[in-house]
Order: structure tokens, then C-alpha cells, then sequence
């Protein structure tokens, strides 16, 4: 198994849960005592964050990119950017490495074609939402993309960062969230795709009209797949 190396603490909270993951794969796949070969490096979220919000998307990618280059010399055999709005960097952040980076757009749009859909709903931070780098990964891939309306992005950048990212999982948001994807079930999508990974935080196992696609849980498992190929 090759050692899965995580840019993570974007946030912590969910960060936590991509190791929880990829170790229970490992377990589920070889049995035993096994767990995953991980090479962690954690991020101050309010640095990243003060940057996203200033627009400074070019020292977000050096400081994204310099990472990852060290967890590559430290023995990583792949990259995971352990959260769906930093996929914004991801051509920024493959670029120098050697190692491939296994992409949660490319990943999540793979897993709504293998399910045989054409029509997606987003939910996600403000910037993966309005930015357009996810639908359009999504649009070339085929997938049509419908996007929550605009107060109710508003709810869901409110609910991610004051609350999913502090560890808060409010039932009234959950609600909220859960009306976001009937709505968007009524629009025509046939799945929601959970696109932060703090979201399945708050909404793994809890029913909506149509199917979550759960990022975190899709980039674990294309990571996994990537680490145990020989
Ligand atoms: N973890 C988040 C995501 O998947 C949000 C944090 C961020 O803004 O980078 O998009």
C-alpha cells in the first residue's frame, strides 16, 4: 500500500473524518490490524480562509503547492487536497509533482456517471458554488448542475463556517439542508453532491428525496483504490 499523503486541516473537523476513512478501508480490504499509510500535513484554517476571502488565490497555491511537494519527499505515493473548495488549486497544485493528485471533482463526477445520472445539484461553500471551477468540471464530464438559490448559498457558507467548521452540527441546519435538496430534487436534480466535506458531517445517513453524493467518502475511496495498485 502506497503512503496517502493528505493536505488536510481545510478543516480539521473533516480531516479527522478523511483518516477515520481511509483507515477503515484498509481494515474492510486487508483484515487484521491493518490501517492506512498516511502522511498528514495540517493547515491553520484561518490562514487559508483570510486568503480565500482577500482573493489571494495565488499564495493560497504556493502555500498549497510547497506542502505538497514536502509530503512527496517525506514518502507520499499520492495527494489527496482534503477538501472540495481548494480543488480550485488543484492544476496549481499537481503541477510540480511527480505524484498524482487524485482530484474530488474528477472523482465525484465519475461516481454520478457510474450511477448512470445527468443532472446534479451542489451544495458546497460560496466559491464552489458561484466560482464555476466545480460546474464546470461537472459540465465536462456531461453532468448538468443545478445550484441552490442565492439566499439559500448565503444559509449554507453560514452553516459551513460558523458552524460545521467549529463543530457544530445544528438540527435546524440540517433541516435547512435537507429543504435545499428538496428543492433542488424538484428542479430535476437526480443526486446532491455534499461538495465541502464538512457537509457529510452534518447529513451522512440522514434521508434526502434524492441521493447525496458524499465527496469525502468518494475521494477516500479513489485514494484507497490509488494506494493499493500496484
Ligand atoms: N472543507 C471545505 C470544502 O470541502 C471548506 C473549507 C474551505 O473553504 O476550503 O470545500
Amino acid at each position: 500500500m502506497k503512503t496517502i499523503g493528505l493536505l488536510g486541516g481545510i478543516t480539521w473537523e473533516s480531516t479527522l473524518e478523511y483518516y477515520r476513512r481511509l483507515n477503515l478501508l484498509a481494515q474492510e480490504r486487508f483484515g487484521g490490524l491493518h490501517s492506512a499509510r498516511c502522511l498528514l500535513y495540517s493547515f491553520d484554517f484561518q490562514e487559508l480562509a483570510d486568503l480565500q476571502r482577500a482573493g489571494r488565490w495565488e499564495e493560497l497555491g504556493e502555500l498549497l503547492a510547497a506542502q505538497a511537494r514536502l509530503l512527496e519527499q517525506g514518502g507520499a505515493g499520492l495527494l489527496l487536497i482534503c477538501a472540495n473548495t481548494m480543488h480550485k488549486l488543484a492544476g496549481r497544485v499537481s503541477r510540480n509533482l511527480r505524484i498524482p493528485l487524485v482530484n474530488v471533482v474528477e472523482e465525484t463526477s465519475r461516481a454520478a456517471l457510474e450511477l448512470g445520472l445527468d443532472t446534479v445539484g451542489l451544495l458546497g461553500t460560496r466559491i464552489t458554488m458561484e466560482d464555476g471551477f466545480y460546474a464546470r468540471g461537472l459540465e465536462a464530464r456531461g453532468l448538468r448542475t443545478l445550484l441552490p438559490t442565492a439566499s439559500r448559498r448565503d444559509a449554507l457558507e453560514r452553516i459551513i463556517f460558523q458552524e460545521l467548521a467549529l463543530g457544530r452540527l445544528e438540527p435546524d441546519s440540517r433541516r435547512a439542508c435537507l429543504d435545499i435538496a428538496e428543492d433542488l430534487a424538484a428542479r430535476g436534480a437526480q443526486a446532491v453532491i455534499l461538495g465541502c466535506t464538512e457537509l457529510p458531517l452534518l447529513l451522512k445517513g440522514w434521508p434526502a428525496p434524492v441521493p447525496w453524493l458524499d465527496t469525502l467518502e468518494i475521494h477516500a475511496r479513489a485514494a484507497m483504490e490509488l494506494a493499493v495498485k500496484p
